[in-house]
């Protein structure tokens, strides 16, 4: 340690070293060589007069911020960096909480999240006229440029204010005209198929569908159920053109032989008629001959057309037949058709296609936002007694009724599956273990309010349910499979109940 260094020692020092470094000794300079060498700590000058620059710069906007400016002088003064942090930071913080009412400037942060949001909806207005995109772009550049000229934002925000009114109610009349439009266009292909019950299902459901509020799975389900009809009419045209195109041949040809026929049989009756005449006027034997060749070669001939046309006929009758199988393996295409179609044409839920499909949308929805997804899993109690004592077609109206009230108490984000002849999913999003069984509760009270009449017979209908509330990586098969064990308990607990699987 060179403690004992006198402090004239140090000075001396100081400079032959500034000179040895040709470091120019200036006094900040000599300063920090001089602290290194006498082993002092080498902090900054407190730089006075800069600092009380900037706080003269500053002004009060309010009577917070004009207290906190004098503590900001006192620690200059005092030539405390705590208290001068201290002071500023108070200052500034005050001037964000009363800035509208002191009418200081916009801060940078709200500027910024003030563009992010004129940013986020002005895709929506971007079909709109000139004036309104213009305004949005006026918005984006005020708000841009710092500091924010507050009273250009205000008058942008002041004469915006009618245009983007007047846009959000143009936007609204389109989409209600557009609805409007597919209503009509729905309500059409549903009278151009009025002998098709599957078809005439789903485009009830289809109009069910379209009305408001739109939601995305609304629109989406729409699409399936319009590609499905769309697929189904297209098959029924194909089929229709083929079938008349086969009628038309099959006719021509009858039409063509019966004239062949007619024309050979007639004149060979013709013929006939002349031998007998002939006949009748000869009076020798062997002026007979010739008349008896001709005779035997119009009947040979005769003969041979007939056979011909027995061929012919036969030909056609078997084209009949072939075209008949091709009709039969048409509808069988079709049934398929229909089988791939994803609602069940009984009670219009969706049938285990559409399902699956929920399924899948509804477990993605769940990953990506992390919310929760139930699934229930019901069969009616004793249907078979319904079917045995009031017959089949009673049991189906059953299963309508049910399916009614199921959707009409669900959440329109809910989704009705039939899963089996009297088994039925529901998927509920957003909703967890404890949430779904109340939910299926409510629907067991609903459906007991909800009697359902056969004629004149009043019949209560109820249910056995479980409910799974899917675990993070369960697939949806394996969730439904819990739900079908805890509606099994539910069973034989006494039916009528919910239970958790
Ligand atoms: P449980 O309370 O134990 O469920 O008794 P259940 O009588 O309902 O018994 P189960 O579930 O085994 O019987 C289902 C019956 O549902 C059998 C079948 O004939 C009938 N069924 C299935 N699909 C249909 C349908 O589409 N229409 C009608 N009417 N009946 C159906
Ligand atoms: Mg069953
Ligand atoms: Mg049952």
């Amino acid at each position: 340690m060179t403690a004992a260094k006198t402090p004239s020692e140090i000075a001396r020092e100081t400079l032959i070293r500034l000179a040895k470094s040709h470091v120019p000794p200036t006094p900040v300079n000599y300063q920090a060589c001089y602290n290194e060498i006498a082993e002092l700590p080498n902090t900054a000058v407190f730089p006075e007069q800069p600092l009380r620059h900037i706080a003269r710069e500053l002004s009060g906007h309010n009577p917070e911020q004009v207290r906190h400016l004098r503590s900001l002088d006192e620690a200059i003064g005092r030539r405390s960096w705590q208290g001068f942090e201290k002071a500023l930071v108070a200052y500034i913080a005050v001037g964000h909480d009363h800035g509208h009412g002191g009418g200081s400037a916009l801060s940078p942060a709200l500027a910024a999240h003030l563009a992010h949001f004129v940013e986020g909806v002005q895709p929506v207005f971007s079909d709109e006229s000139a004036p309104v995109a213009g305004l949005f772009a006026d918005l984006l550049a005020v708000l841009r440029t710092m500091p924010v000229n507050e009273e250009k934002l205000h008058n942008l925000l002041a004469e915006g204010q009618d245009k983007v009114r007047a846009a959000v109610g143009r936007q609204l009349e389109v989409k209600h005209s557009l609805l409007k439009l597919l209503h009509l266009i729905i309500e059409n292909i549903g009278e151009l198929s009025l002998d098709d019950h599957w078809l005439k299902g789903q485009i009830d459901g289809l109009l069910t569908v379209i009305t408001l509020p739109l939601n995305l799975r609304h629109l989406g389900e729409m699409e399936q159920r319009l590609r499905d009809v769309m697929a189904r009419q297209g098959g029924a045209k194909d089929q229709a053109v083929k079938a008349r195109q086969e009628m038309r041949r099959m006719l021509e040809a009858f039409v063509e032989h019966l004239a062949m026929i007619n024309a050979s049989s007639a004149s060979f009756q013709g013929k006939v008629e002349q031998s007998a005449r002939e006949i009748a006027a000869v009076s020798r034997f062997e002026d007979l001959t010739p008349l008896l060749a001709d005779l035997v070669e119009a009947t040979r001939i005769m003969v041979d057309e007939t056979a011909s046309s027995r061929q012919r006929l036969q030909y056609l009758q078997e084209r009949v037949q072939a075209s008949e199988a091709e009709l039969v393996q048409l509808h069988l295409e079709l049934d398929n058709a229909s089988a791939m179609a994803r609602h069940d044409p009984l009670t219009d839920a969706l049938n285990r296609k559409g399902l699956d499909e929920a399924l899948t949308r509804e477990i993605a929805d769940m990953r990506r936002k992390d919310t929760p997804l139930s699934v229930c899993l019901l069969d009616i109690d004793n249907f078979k007694k319904i079917n045995d004592r009031l017959g089949h077609d009673v049991g189906d109206v059953a299963l309508v009724h049910l399916a009614r009230i199921v959707r009409a108490n669900l959440r329109p984000s809910d989704a009705l599956a039939r899963y089996g002849g009297e088994e039925f999913v529901i998927l509920m999003p957003d909703t967890d273990l404890d949430g779904g069984l109340k939910t299926i509760s409510r629907l067991q009270h609903e459906l007991t309010k909800a009697i359902f009449l056969a004629g004149k017979e009043k019949i209560l209908i109820t249910f056995s349910a479980g409910v799974a509330q899917l675990k993070a990586d369960e697939s949806g098969a394996e969730a439904i499979r819990r739900a079908d064990r805890a509606m099994y308990l539910a069973k034989h607990a006494g039916k009528n109940r919910v239970m958790s699987g």
